[in-house]
């Protein structure tokens, strides 16, 4: 049995992956070299897999066979990339862990520099990528329009452009796993624990291979998700909103009193009226709408179901630690 070098300190790269069977063996190539770059640690690589219909699991144990800091744990199902990176922090050993897309679009390379940065006493260092080629203009702007939303609305700082590829401390990783909220919305996570922060700024790539895996869908739920597990302000607007039309309202009801007194009344004021009730109605939805959004969010939360099963994990043969 092959003991890890002691005394050296253990980084985790983690990768969440579902479906990725096309990437795979690029990126774990590129995951080797980073490996034999930096032989002054000891490494593991961390696979969630998050569901995956394809061969990425069968890969992932042959990969462990023949390597074995290479770990997996098989979800029971695709629980989304949020809940697959919770698994990764409670499986995760490293002094340090690193959490990277298996798509490749993030250079594994930046990770040396992560480490300097970790090294020299920074506990959350994240990539900043500086602009995203091979991706939609229209996706583009609504992310930037969205995350200055998401900062103007919630009272901790957002950092918009930094995404999941970063390394954490063990500490920001405990810290994390007490987060176990299974409505997640990790971007804002790293954020809200605090810590000492560090940026790099990386260039993305092109997926490597396979498509994204997001649909508008999934990304308009992540995008509810991070507004109303950072704010309460789309609960408090309506009592503004509400306010300024009834003082409005009121206005408009002394204006029509006096235009009766003075003129008398006829049978006008049809549309006045029907353009009132709709659009009260239309805000009442809205507002209804947005308390069962909340609503929906303590509901999931109560019930305080564990975020997620695993069917199996890799077995650990070796320890990699002490
Ligand atoms: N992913 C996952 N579960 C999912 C969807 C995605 O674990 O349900 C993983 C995926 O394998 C990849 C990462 O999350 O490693 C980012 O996914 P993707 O590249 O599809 O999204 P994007 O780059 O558009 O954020
Ligand atoms: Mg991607």
């Amino acid at each position: 049995m092959v003991k890890e070098e002691q005394g050296k300190k253990l980084i985790t790269i983690l990768i969440p992956a579902y479906n990725e069977e096309e990437v795979l063996d690029q990126l774990i190539n590129r995951l080797e070299n980073l490996k034999d770059a930096n032989t002054r640690y000891n490494f593991e690589f961390l696979f969630v897999n998050d569901g995956s219909e394809d061969h990425t699991l069968q890969m992932l144990k042959e990969y462990n066979a023949a390597s074995q800091y290479i770990r997996y744990i098989d979800l029971s199902r695709n629980f989304g990339k949020e809940i697959a990176m919770l698994a990764g922090f409670d499986y995760s050993r490293g002094d340090a862990v690193v959490i990277i897309d298996a798509d490749l679009q993030q250079p594994p390379e930046l990770i040396s520099e992560m480490i300097e940065c970790w090294e020299s006493g920074y506990e959350d260092v994240y990539a900043v990528r500086e602009k995203r080629e091979g991706e939609g203009l229209l996706k583009k702007w609504t992310s930037k329009l969205y995350y200055t939303l998401l900062q103007r609305m919630s009272s901790e700082n957002v950092y918009p452009f930094a995404g999941d590829f970063r390394l954490l401390d063990r500490k920001c990783i405990e810290a994390l796993q007490e987060l176990r909220e299974s409505e997640r919305y990790t971007k804002g996570m790293y954020g809200w624990i605090g810590f000492k922060k560090k940026e790099l700024t990386y260039i993305a790539d092109d997926r490597a291979a396979g498509v994204a895996k997001w649909s508008w869908l999934q990304l308009f739920k992540l995008a509810i998700n991070g507004i109303t597990s950072y704010s309460t302000v789309p609960l408090r607007v309506w009592s503004y909103i509400g306010f300024i039309i009834s003082f409005l309202a009121f206005f408009y009801l002394t204006y029509e009193i006096g235009k009766t007194i003075i003129f008398g009344t006829n049978v006008e004021g049809y549309p006045t009226l029907i353009a009132s009730i709709l659009f009260l109605g239309g805000l009442q939805l809205i507002s209804l709408g947005i308390i069962g959004e909340y609503l929906g969010r303590v509901f999931i939360e109560t019930k305080g179901r564990p975020p997620y099963f695993v069917r199996e994990k890799s077995v650990e043969t070796i320890n990699l630690k002490e």
